[in-house]
């Protein structure tokens, strides 16, 4: 069997056609296996989906129970026979539940890994790397230029802001899915032990969070129907990105705005949304992550996704590895 017979992209996505289901389609489909909750990779509307059992709760919480007809979890390490094909869930590091997906069949053994990281992250299960004969990687951050800094060090440049400008409200704009509950988590590892504001849209997958024994410490709401609970001078409020330059943040007290991307390495797009206190903080594998992933899986080919395929596969050349850019559409690295 060659490796495309097993799995190949179609408009809707990633498909296998022995198992005849897809990975993170992009359009409703009769079976979808699901990498993580992320909106661009999990999308309601399908007939049946396997994933995770956190990531399954996970699209609940955004979509409703009716987000597909039936569902089926898959703990990770466990295998599962779909007409023959071995489908099994690996952690990926990226946020809560989230999987590489490896699908097996004749003794060739592809890994789809979703989007993924390996730098320490409290929040969900690390990184576990699966030997395969094809290795599918993102590259959101893939090009030599993009090395994450110590996340811990980054969370500190907040604290000493905040001890620095305590008459200031620091507002923390960070995605609700995974970024801004590891902010919270890097704060309290940091020990900022005050409550943590939060916007109402982040409450119940922070709620989520803790529900899996996620330690978060105290959160309250940043705002009710009356308005703001606090202009919340020298306190941190988590809110998604989308506050900034809103009318929402102006309630607070001379708001500093702070946003934790991997995409703060580039200056201009901290420039661009007036942020004040660039954190470069990502859920996304670097350029040194991404090459040691592809070592360490021992694939000898690489596809290459949603991002910067051409330097990664111009290193895998350079590497001896056989190496392609999968042209997947749909899939945005903004939920970064
Ligand atoms: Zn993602």
């Amino acid at each position: 069997m060659k490796p495309h017979d097993l799995l190949h992209p179609r408009p809707a996505g990633l498909y296998c056609p022995p198992g005849d289901f897809y990975i993170d389609p992009v359009r409703p489909v009769e079976r979808a296996l699901i990498t993580h909750g992320h909106a661009d990779h999990a999308r309601a509307g399908h007939r049946h989906v396997l994933a995770t059992g956190q990531t399954l709760d996970i699209m609940e919480l955004r979509y409703g129970a009716d987000f597909a007809e039936s569902r089926q979890a898959l703990a990770y390490g466990e295998k599962l026979s779909i007409d023959g094909v071995t489908v099994s869930f690996h952690p990926a590091g990226h946020v809560l539940g989230s999987a590489q997906i490896a699908v097996e069949a004749n003794g060739l053994r592809i890994v789809a890994s979703g989007d993924y990281k390996r730098h320490p992250d409290a929040t969900c299960a690390p990184f576990e790397p699966v030997r395969c004969d094809v290795f599918i990687t993102e590259a959101t951050f893939g090009l030599p230029v993009f090395v994450h800094p110590d996340p811990l060090n980054e969370i500190r440049r907040l604290t000493a802001s905040l001890a620095q400008f305590p008459e200031r409200a620091h507002i923390v704009g960070a995605y609700s899915l995974g970024k801004a509950q590891r902010v919270i988590g890097l704060l309290r590892a940091a020990g900022h032990d005050a409550p943590i504001l939060i916007h109402g849209a982040l409450a119940k997958l922070c709620n989520y969070y803790q529900g899996q024994g996620i330690k978060l410490g105290k959160l309250a709401p940043a705002t009710d129907e009356e308005g703001i609970v606090d202009r919340g001078a020298g306190q941190i409020i988590v809110a998604p990105p989308s506050v900034f330059g809103e009318r929402w943040t102006r309630r607070f007290a001379d708001p500093l705005n702070v946003f934790a991307s991997g995409w703060m390495r580039i200056r201009q797009r901290a420039r661009q949304r007036g942020v004040e206190l660039p954190l470069i903080l990502s859920d996304h594998a670097d350029w040194n992550e991404l090459t040691a992933t592809i070592r360490e899986t021992e694939a000898g080919e690489v596809w290459v996704t949603h991002g910067r395929e051409e330097a990664i596969v111009r290193w895998c050349e350079l590497n001896g590895i056989v190496a392609r850019p999968l042209n997947l559409v749909g899939y945005e690295d903004e939920a970064e």
